[in-house]
Formats: C-alpha cells, sequence, structure tokens
C-alpha cells in the first residue's frame, strides 16, 4: 500500500465556536492535536462556553458579538495567558482574514457570518461553509469573489458535503442531476389539516439530526431543504431544475449524483455532522473519523418518496426564488427567520411560518445586490416588512386552538 502523505496541520478561526457545528469542528480539533490548531474563536452571547472553549483551545483571540460581554468574559478567565477579547462585527472579519489563519470555519447562524465568510473567500482561506445564509443570500456575490480568488470553499452541510463527494465520481459536465435526500422532518406522517396546532416543541424533535432552533424548526418546514436547493445552485452550478428534492426518513443516503449514462453516484454515511466538518478540513485527502460506522450484518430498508409540495409550501417557494433571481432567496431568508422566531415565540402557527414568507417575497421589489451592504440592507428591510406582515395579520396568522383529531 502506498504510504499516506502526512496530514497538512491548519490553523482555524471558528466563526460559531458556541454553537452546533462549532463545537463539533472543536471535536474534530481535539481529536488531531498534531494537525489542527485554533486562531481564533468567535462567539455570539454564550460567553460561558466560550470561556471554557479558550481554556481548552488557547486561541490567539476570541470574539464576542457584543462589547459588554467582554467584561463578563474577563472575569471567567484566569489574570494572566488570555486570549486578546474583541467583539462586534469588525472583529469578526479581522480574524477570518488574518494571516496566522489558513481555514474559516463558517458557522455563525444567519447573516451576521455574510461578511466575515465573504472576505475569508477573497483572502482565499479554505472555507469550511455551513452557515447557510451566505449562499442563500449573497450565492452570486459570493461564487463569483470564489472563482476570482480561488478560494477552495468546501461544504459542511451533509447533504452538500455528500454531493461535492458524489462529484468526485465523473466530470462535472457528465452529471446532469443532482439529489438532495430530506428526513422528511417531525411532520412527515402528520396530516396537513393538523399542522395548524403543532407547537414549538413539537416542531423541535427533529427525527435525525441534533441542531440548533432555527435550522430545526427550518427543517420541520422543510424551509431549510429549500435553502439547501439554493446553495446546491450556487455551489455546483445546477439550474433549479437539475436539482430534485427526495424524502428519505432514514437519512443514511445524503445526496446523489445522476450522470449522462444513468448511472447514479449515492454518498452513505451515518448522521455525524463531525464526519463532513472534518472532510472540510483534510479534503483531497480522507481521514479516519470518530464517527460510527454503518453495520451492514444488519437488514435494513432505505425509503424514498417525493416531497409534499402542498403540506411544505416554503420548499415550492424557494424554487421560485431561486427562478426569480436577485434579491428574492435573501428576502426569502430574511422573512424566513423573523416567521420562525414568531412561531417559537407562539405567535403565529406553524403554517403562518410560509404565509408571511410569501406574504413578504410578494410585497418587496427584487433587485441585483451589489455587495455585502446591499444584501445587509435588503435583508434587514425584509424583516421590516415581514414583521409587518406579522402585525397586519394578527388573528389570521395566530395559533389556533387543538384540533380534534390524533396525528399518526
Ligand atoms: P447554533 O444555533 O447551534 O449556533 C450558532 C452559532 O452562531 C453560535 O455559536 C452563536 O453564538 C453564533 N452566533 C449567532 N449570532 C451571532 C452573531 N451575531 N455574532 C457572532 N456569533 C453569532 O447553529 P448551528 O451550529 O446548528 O448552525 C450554524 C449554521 O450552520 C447555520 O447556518 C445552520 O443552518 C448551518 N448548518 C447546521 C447544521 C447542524 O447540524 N447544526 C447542518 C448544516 C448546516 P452564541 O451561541 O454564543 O450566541
Amino acid at each position: 500500500m502506498p504510504s499516506r502523505t502526512p496530514p497538512k496541520s491548519r490553523r482555524l478561526t471558528i466563526l460559531g465556536s458556541t454553537g452546533s457545528i462549532g463545537t463539533n469542528t472543536l471535536d474534530v480539533v481535539r481529536q488531531n492535536p498534531e494537525s489542527f490548531s485554533v486562531f481564533a474563536l468567535v462567539a455570539g452571547r454564550n460567553v460561558d462556553l466560550l470561556a471554557k472553549q479558550i481554556l481548552e483551545f488557547r486561541p490567539e483571540v476570541a470574539v464576542v458579538q457584543d462589547a459588554e460581554d467582554i467584561a463578563r468574559l474577563r472575569a471567567l478567565l484566569p489574570k494572566t495567558g488570555i486570549p486578546e477579547l474583541l467583539s462586534g462585527a469588525a472583529a469578526r472579519v479581522q480574524v477570518s482574514i488574518a494571516p496566522e489563519a489558513d481555514t474559516v470555519m463558517s458557522s455563525i447562524v444567519g447573516v451576521a457570518g455574510l461578511e466575515a465568510t465573504y472576505e475569508a473567500v477573497c483572502r482565499g482561506k479554505r472555507v469550511g461553509l455551513a452557515n447557510k445564509e451566505v449562499l442563500v443570500s449573497g450565492g452570486q456575490l459570493v461564487m463569483d469573489a470564489v472563482r476570482r480568488h480561488g478560494t477552495e470553499m468546501i461544504p459542511v452541510d451533509s447533504e452538500h458535503n455528500g454531493a461535492h463527494q458524489c462529484l468526485r465520481a465523473g466530470l462535472r459536465h457528465e452529471a446532469t442531476k443532482l439529489i438532495l435526500t430530506a428526513s422528511g422532518g417531525p411532520f412527515r406522517t402528520t396530516p396537513k389539516e393538523l399542522l395548524d396546532s403543532v407547537t414549538p416543541a413539537d416542531a423541535l424533535k427533529h427525527p435525525t439530526w441534533k441542531m440548533g432552533n432555527r435550522i430545526t424548526i427550518d427543517s420541520a418546514t422543510l424551509m431549510n431543504k429549500g435553502f439547501e436547493v439554493i446553495e446546491a445552485r450556487w455551489l455546483f452550478d445546477f439550474g433549479p431544475d437539475d436539482i430534485e428534492v427526495v424524502v428519505h426518513p432514514q437519512s443514511t443516503v445524503h445526496a446523489m449524483v445522476e450522470y449522462e449514462d444513468g448511472t447514479v453516484i449515492a454518498q452513505v454515511s451515518a448522521t455525524d455532522m463531525r464526519m463532513p466538518i472534518q472532510y472540510a478540513l483534510t479534503w483531497p485527502d480522507r481521514w479516519q473519523a470518530p464517527v460510527p460506522k454503518i453495520d451492514w450484518t444488519q437488514a435494513r430498508q432505505w425509503d424514498f418518496h417525493a416531497p409534499d409540495f402542498d403540506k411544505f409550501p416554503l420548499l415550492g417557494l424557494a424554487y421560485d426564488s431561486l427562478r426569480m433571481g436577485g434579491s428574492a432567496s435573501c428576502i426569502l431568508n430574511a422573512s424566513d427567520e423573523v416567521a420562525v422566531e414568531a412561531f417559537l415565540e407562539g405567535r403565529i402557527s406553524f403554517p403562518s411560518i410560509a404565509r408571511v414568507v410569501a406574504q413578504t417575497l410578494e410585497k418587496m421589489p427584487h433587485r441585483e445586490p451589489a455587495g455585502v451592504a446591499d444584501i445587509l440592507d435588503v435583508d434587514e428591510t425584509a424583516r421590516r416588512v415581514a414583521r409587518q406582515v406579522i402585525e397586519a395579520n394578527g388573528v389570521t396568522f395566530a395559533v389556533t386552538g387543538p384540533v380534534p383529531v390524533t396525528a399518526k
């Protein structure tokens, strides 16, 4: 057997270190201390966890969202030997473009991660991309920069990571279709008429993945799958008609690529985000990963069926926004985030999330955003419009009482 090339060492800036992807990324670092080290940790408000991460991983810089949290963080750290402590958007950019870091893990949730990721792309850093909003809101801008700077942007989201692997089996022009799988979420078998009465607690019970709140609700509405269709369009340059979603409740096949001779290559692995995270750091190499292997001695069944666009209208709206182009998918994302927040606070019903998004898309003019500032401006306006839509529809969008039929 040929000997392995020595692993390339990487020094990381982790945007969103205190989140689900961030903590999994740190676990991958923990497992490979000779190859990976941390230059900067970037968090939002969870200073307790950030302090623990600083003590374990010894970064040179740590960044929080708000300046007032720096004192709270400092109080949790020893008097000496602590990293530089910074806050805010400019600091997020600073640690993402710093020459000390060659790799940026983009795993902040929301557009708060866009600018730092874009700037890292423009400096040619290796970018592990988990943050969906980067491509959903700024796909054209970011991918133009990727091409201009020859940046290695490796998707971390399991479906896109799977597609990235499937596309290694042939030439890009030989690939005719991309198939993304969806677990179907907690309401896959719930009749449509019962969705009016589902609670945030019901929607937060994802059948296969443990993730942050927003992405979990987005998985329940299939908005998340819609975002993934948009991301896939930008990452792999397939048109909307060549990206298909198929419901696969076992979530073991993550993505498939159909080639022009009819061959379909599938990527199959256990549901553990540490594998795609590690792949994003080690590509083009593969290393042993601390994730469960599939036991092929056990009988198993894999199901595949078409998604229900009528029950989950946000998936269709994602395709629509992709066809509209310009700022439409940025509006889709911003209005969805506002609607998800309102749902989690019990102010609107589950099906009203889609109503808020559809009405916001109708009300906002589309334009071609010229840069990050422009995208952030569209995002902010869409949030304002979405809040107005929620207020204007008060009772119509509100949670209705329990429906006297039992869900399966
Ligand atoms: P979490 O909610 O678990 O974590 C979000 C992270 O972002 C936290 O570290 C949070 O900090 C930080 N953050 C939020 N707002 C800000 C801000 N304004 N400034 C700085 N940091 C901020 O989310 P996930 O890890 O689940 O997801 C992260 C991204 O990856 C999302 O875009 C998601 O869609 C995507 N993704 C996630 C997957 C998963 O399995 N979890 C799979 C595929 C994609 P704090 O907690 O300190 O406030």
